[in-house]
Protein backbone atom coordinates (compact mmCIF):
# COMPACT_ATOMS: atom_id res chain seq x y z
CA UNK A 1 0.00 0.00 0.00
CA UNK A 2 1.58 3.44 -1.37
CA UNK A 3 1.81 6.35 1.09
CA UNK A 4 -1.12 8.26 2.37
CA UNK A 5 -1.99 11.66 0.94
CA UNK A 6 -4.82 13.81 3.05
CA UNK A 7 -6.61 16.78 0.70
CA UNK A 8 -9.24 18.52 2.67
CA UNK A 9 -11.88 21.05 1.53
CA UNK A 10 -11.67 24.21 3.24
CA UNK A 11 -15.29 26.08 3.67
CA UNK A 12 -17.55 24.14 7.20
CA UNK A 13 -14.36 21.40 6.59
CA UNK A 14 -11.97 22.87 8.32
CA UNK A 15 -13.74 26.43 9.61
CA UNK A 16 -17.29 27.05 10.23
CA UNK A 17 -18.31 28.83 6.84
CA UNK A 18 -20.94 31.18 8.78
CA UNK A 19 -18.35 32.37 10.78
CA UNK A 20 -17.21 34.20 7.43
CA UNK A 21 -20.98 34.97 5.87
CA UNK A 22 -21.86 36.79 9.52
CA UNK A 23 -18.30 39.20 8.99
CA UNK A 24 -19.59 39.75 5.39
CA UNK A 25 -23.27 40.40 6.77
CA UNK A 26 -22.13 43.08 8.85
CA UNK A 27 -20.02 44.71 6.33
CA UNK A 28 -23.45 45.35 4.59
CA UNK A 29 -25.16 46.50 7.32
CA UNK A 30 -22.81 48.96 7.79
CA UNK A 31 -23.03 49.83 4.19
CA UNK A 32 -26.67 49.98 4.13
CA UNK A 33 -26.66 52.52 7.31
CA UNK A 34 -24.06 54.83 5.82
CA UNK A 35 -25.39 54.58 1.90
CA UNK A 36 -29.30 54.60 2.57
CA UNK A 37 -29.84 55.27 6.72
CA UNK A 38 -31.60 51.50 6.89
CA UNK A 39 -30.91 49.52 10.28
CA UNK A 40 -31.28 45.80 10.65
CA UNK A 41 -30.04 44.62 6.98
CA UNK A 42 -27.20 42.66 9.21
CA UNK A 43 -30.08 41.06 11.07
CA UNK A 44 -32.13 40.11 8.06
CA UNK A 45 -29.38 38.20 6.28
CA UNK A 46 -28.73 36.20 9.03
CA UNK A 47 -32.37 35.26 9.50
CA UNK A 48 -32.42 34.91 5.71
CA UNK A 49 -29.66 32.18 5.94
CA UNK A 50 -30.62 30.51 8.73
CA UNK A 51 -33.98 30.22 7.02
CA UNK A 52 -32.17 28.28 4.69
CA UNK A 53 -31.93 30.84 1.92
CA UNK A 54 -27.92 31.25 0.16
CA UNK A 55 -27.51 32.89 -3.05
CA UNK A 56 -30.90 34.83 -2.82
CA UNK A 57 -30.52 36.56 0.23
CA UNK A 58 -28.48 39.62 -1.36
CA UNK A 59 -31.68 40.29 -3.66
CA UNK A 60 -34.08 39.39 -1.08
CA UNK A 61 -32.65 41.77 1.22
CA UNK A 62 -32.39 44.82 -1.00
CA UNK A 63 -36.29 44.17 -1.46
CA UNK A 64 -37.85 44.04 1.95
CA UNK A 65 -35.50 46.65 3.79
CA UNK A 66 -34.19 49.36 0.71
CA UNK A 67 -36.71 50.12 -1.24
CA UNK A 68 -34.56 52.99 -2.42
CA UNK A 69 -31.86 50.41 -3.86
CA UNK A 70 -31.42 50.42 -7.98
CA UNK A 71 -30.26 47.81 -10.14
CA UNK A 72 -26.65 48.28 -9.49
CA UNK A 73 -27.02 47.75 -5.63
CA UNK A 74 -27.18 43.87 -5.98
CA UNK A 75 -23.30 43.64 -7.54
CA UNK A 76 -22.18 46.24 -5.04
CA UNK A 77 -24.09 44.46 -1.73
CA UNK A 78 -22.39 41.38 -3.00
CA UNK A 79 -18.96 43.19 -3.61
CA UNK A 80 -19.10 44.58 0.46
CA UNK A 81 -20.24 41.27 1.57
CA UNK A 82 -16.87 39.71 -0.58
CA UNK A 83 -14.59 42.58 0.87
CA UNK A 84 -15.42 42.34 4.17
CA UNK A 85 -12.43 41.33 6.66
CA UNK A 86 -12.70 37.92 7.80
CA UNK A 87 -11.90 36.72 11.70
CA UNK A 88 -12.33 33.11 11.06
CA UNK A 89 -10.97 30.19 13.74
CA UNK A 90 -10.35 26.69 12.41
CA UNK A 91 -12.78 23.96 14.42
CA UNK A 92 -10.59 21.90 17.22
CA UNK A 93 -10.85 19.12 15.08
CA UNK A 94 -9.88 20.68 11.68
CA UNK A 95 -6.32 22.36 13.82
CA UNK A 96 -6.02 18.50 15.23
CA UNK A 97 -6.07 17.22 11.81
CA UNK A 98 -3.71 19.84 9.95
CA UNK A 99 -1.56 19.12 12.92
CA UNK A 100 -2.31 15.12 12.84
CA UNK A 101 -1.77 14.67 8.70
CA UNK A 102 0.91 17.77 8.36
CA UNK A 103 3.01 16.04 10.46
CA UNK A 104 2.99 12.64 8.38
CA UNK A 105 3.03 14.00 4.69
CA UNK A 106 2.34 16.79 2.51
CA UNK A 107 -1.66 17.75 2.58
CA UNK A 108 -3.65 19.39 0.23
CA UNK A 109 -6.61 21.75 -0.04
CA UNK A 110 -9.15 22.27 -3.03
CA UNK A 111 -11.45 25.11 -2.30
CA UNK A 112 -14.54 26.47 -4.90
CA UNK A 113 -15.37 30.33 -4.69
CA UNK A 114 -14.36 33.47 -6.16
CA UNK A 115 -10.88 33.25 -5.71
CA UNK A 116 -10.28 36.74 -3.87
CA UNK A 117 -12.63 35.57 -0.89
CA UNK A 118 -10.81 32.26 -0.82
CA UNK A 119 -7.43 33.36 -0.61
CA UNK A 120 -8.42 35.88 2.39
CA UNK A 121 -9.99 32.84 4.34
CA UNK A 122 -6.71 31.08 4.06
CA UNK A 123 -5.03 34.15 4.98
CA UNK A 124 -6.94 34.74 8.21
CA UNK A 125 -6.84 31.30 8.91
CA UNK A 126 -3.11 31.57 8.15
CA UNK A 127 -3.33 28.14 6.30
CA UNK A 128 -0.57 28.97 3.70
CA UNK A 129 2.31 27.24 5.25
CA UNK A 130 0.43 24.09 6.96
CA UNK A 131 -0.30 23.17 2.73
CA UNK A 132 1.92 22.06 0.06
CA UNK A 133 -0.74 22.48 -2.48
CA UNK A 134 -3.58 24.60 -2.13
CA UNK A 135 -6.09 24.43 -5.33
CA UNK A 136 -8.42 27.66 -5.76
CA UNK A 137 -10.67 25.90 -8.69
CA UNK A 138 -11.57 29.65 -9.86
CA UNK A 139 -8.39 30.64 -11.02
CA UNK A 140 -7.95 27.40 -13.16
CA UNK A 141 -9.98 28.63 -15.47
CA UNK A 142 -13.29 31.49 -16.23
CA UNK A 143 -17.00 30.90 -15.21
CA UNK A 144 -16.97 27.96 -12.94
CA UNK A 145 -15.73 25.89 -15.49
CA UNK A 146 -12.96 23.94 -13.17
CA UNK A 147 -15.26 23.87 -9.43
CA UNK A 148 -15.43 20.83 -8.40
CA UNK A 149 -16.74 18.25 -9.18
CA UNK A 150 -14.34 18.98 -12.27
CA UNK A 151 -11.16 16.18 -11.86
CA UNK A 152 -8.63 19.10 -12.42
CA UNK A 153 -8.21 20.25 -9.53
CA UNK A 154 -7.67 16.81 -7.75
CA UNK A 155 -5.39 15.65 -10.52
CA UNK A 156 -3.53 18.86 -9.77
CA UNK A 157 -3.26 18.14 -6.35
CA UNK A 158 -2.20 14.44 -6.75
CA UNK A 159 0.63 15.39 -9.02
CA UNK A 160 1.86 18.08 -7.10
CA UNK A 161 1.57 15.87 -3.30
CA UNK A 162 1.96 12.45 -4.49
CA UNK A 163 2.65 9.72 -7.07
CA UNK A 164 0.69 6.89 -8.57
CA UNK A 165 0.75 4.07 -5.89
CA UNK A 166 -0.38 6.67 -2.99
CA UNK A 167 -3.28 6.57 -1.63
CA UNK A 168 -5.19 9.53 -1.59
CA UNK A 169 -8.10 10.96 0.49
CA UNK A 170 -10.72 13.85 0.01
CA UNK A 171 -12.19 15.06 3.11
CA UNK A 172 -15.30 17.58 2.87
CA UNK A 173 -18.50 18.05 3.48
CA UNK A 174 -20.57 19.05 0.45
CA UNK A 175 -22.34 15.41 -0.98
CA UNK A 176 -23.56 17.89 -3.72
CA UNK A 177 -19.79 17.89 -5.51
CA UNK A 178 -17.02 17.16 -3.04
CA UNK A 179 -16.43 13.67 -3.59
CA UNK A 180 -17.67 12.98 -7.52
CA UNK A 181 -14.49 13.07 -8.78
CA UNK A 182 -12.15 11.85 -6.47
CA UNK A 183 -14.47 9.00 -5.96
CA UNK A 184 -14.21 8.46 -9.76
CA UNK A 185 -10.59 8.43 -9.78
CA UNK A 186 -10.26 6.06 -7.09
CA UNK A 187 -9.30 8.28 -4.19
CA UNK A 188 -10.99 7.35 -0.66
CA UNK A 189 -13.95 9.89 0.38
CA UNK A 190 -14.62 11.39 3.62
CA UNK A 191 -17.83 13.19 4.70
CA UNK A 192 -17.43 15.08 7.87
CA UNK A 193 -21.04 15.87 8.79
CA UNK A 194 -21.15 19.42 10.77
CA UNK A 195 -24.38 21.12 13.06
CA UNK A 196 -24.89 24.40 11.17
CA UNK A 197 -23.45 24.20 7.89
CA UNK A 198 -23.97 26.74 5.38
CA UNK A 199 -24.76 24.20 2.49
CA UNK A 200 -26.93 21.60 2.68
CA UNK A 201 -25.58 18.07 3.48
CA UNK A 202 -27.86 15.55 2.73
CA UNK A 203 -28.11 16.63 -0.88
CA UNK A 204 -26.43 14.08 -3.30
CA UNK A 205 -25.62 13.46 -6.81
CA UNK A 206 -25.21 10.47 -8.74
CA UNK A 207 -21.55 9.44 -7.89
CA UNK A 208 -21.26 11.90 -5.16
CA UNK A 209 -22.21 9.61 -2.04
CA UNK A 210 -18.64 9.55 0.57
CA UNK A 211 -17.54 6.41 1.01
CA UNK A 212 -16.77 7.27 4.29
CA UNK A 213 -19.11 9.43 7.22
CA UNK A 214 -17.66 10.98 10.44
CA UNK A 215 -18.79 14.33 12.24
CA UNK A 216 -15.07 15.07 14.11
CA UNK A 217 -12.05 15.02 11.86
CA UNK A 218 -10.40 13.32 14.90
CA UNK A 219 -12.19 10.39 13.98
CA UNK A 220 -10.16 10.01 10.63
CA UNK A 221 -7.11 7.86 11.72
CA UNK A 222 -9.92 4.90 12.71
CA UNK A 223 -10.95 4.95 9.05
CA UNK A 224 -7.30 5.86 7.42
CA UNK A 225 -5.49 3.52 9.85
CA UNK A 226 -2.72 6.12 10.79
MG1 LIG B 1 -17.17 22.82 2.03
Amino acid sequence: MGRLRVVFDLDDTLYPERQFALCGFRACGDWARAEFGVEGVADEMTRLLDAGMLGKLFKAVLETHIPAHGPEHLNLLREVYRGAAAELTLFDDGAWALDHYGSKGPLGLITDGTQSVQRKKVGALALEPRFHEIVYTDALGADRAYFKPHPMAFERVAAAIGASGDRFVYVGDNPAKDFIAPNALGWTTVQVVRDGGIHDATKQIDGGAPQHQITSLTALPTILGI
